[in-house]
């Protein structure tokens, strides 16, 4: 592989890479191959796929201090996507029709309750449009974190900028803990380092 600026052909060297990529400032991740030339840094970043949120999720949870509002979102989008791969987790939080999102080819979809949206697809269903049935599923879902942590809608927990008190930490992490525990994708190994209380969250790629 050759440098898309200078031309230069590209090393790799197994390295740490600081990964900002999750609007986290504190996530490393090691033995991943790494490339250095006049213009600066290649990386090669694997998918993330649910193993690499997995595992970021459960360090945050490791975290003595509260969490603050960027690791807070992380988390919130992380069981998001959790939600969506596990009928288990989403069962836990009380997402009912989780089996709405798997489907590709929708049609015109009624999006007044979970109902309407049950008979819709019912109806509709070699016609339409799943972008608005996976919307319509994010929404839910995003709904049914915000009832579990105490919010009364979906549209408080997006507005949401902090502090994140007491109470949401712990009940994020009540959530984070279940999606670790009940979700089957292999977390990625992880360790954290606490220095002058500033974590630093460790992620070990697997060796291809
Ligand atoms: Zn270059």
């Amino acid at each position: 592989m050759c440098c898309h600026e200078c031309g230069v052909k590209l090393e790799f060297k197994k390295s740490e890479y600081l990964h900002r990529e999750f609007g986290l400032g504190n996530v490393v991740l090691k033995n991943i191959d790494v490339a250095g030339c006049k213009c600066g840094e290649t990386v090669q970043l694997p998918f993330p796929g649910t193993g690499m949120y997995l595992a970021i999720v459960h360090e945050l949870g490791t975290k003595p201090a509260s969490l603050d509002l960027d690791e807070f979102t992380f988390i919130r989008k992380a069981l998001v996507s959790f939600a969506e791969e596990s009928s288990e987790f989403a069962e836990h939080i009380g997402f009912g029709f989780q089996d709405l999102i798997k489907f590709n080819d929708f049609g015109k979809i009624d999006t007044s309750s979970p109902e309407t949206i049950r008979e819709s697809v019912k109806e509709y269903l070699n016609t339409a449009d799943d972008a608005l049935i996976n919307a319509e599923a994010m929404k839910e879902i995003n709904r049914c974190i915000a009832v579990k942590l105490g919010m009364r809608d979906a549209a408080e927990l997006l507005r949401f900028r902090g502090p994140v008190m007491s109470e949401f930490d712990f009940k994020i992490r009540e959530l984070s803990t279940r999606a670790v525990e009940s979700i089957a994708a292999k977390k990625y190994a992880s360790s954290s380092a606490f220095k002058s209380g500033v974590q630093i969250i460790y992620i070990e790629m697997p060796a291809r």
